[in-house]
């Protein structure tokens, strides 16, 4: 069982590579048991979605 460190440290991870089925795993059934790593979660996603959706709008003006 991951601790909230690890399970941090997976997250940030995860927006740079690819996770591990286990690690994937290990980090999905932490979250889903911890409120304070599963609102972490959250936000990181809204930034790394932000993010992408700024590439996307780059990738129209360089067209
Ligand atoms: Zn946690």
């Amino acid at each position: 069982m991951l601790n909230c460190k690890e399970a941090n440290r997976l997250m940030s991870q995860e927006l740079d590579r690819k996770l591990s089925w286990s690690e994937r795993f290990g980090l999905k059934l932490h979250v889903s048991m911890c409120d304070g790593c599963s609102n972490a979660r959250k936000q990181m996603g809204v930034v790394h979605n932000a993010c992408k959706h700024a590439f996307g709008l780059d990738d129209k003006t360089n067209q």
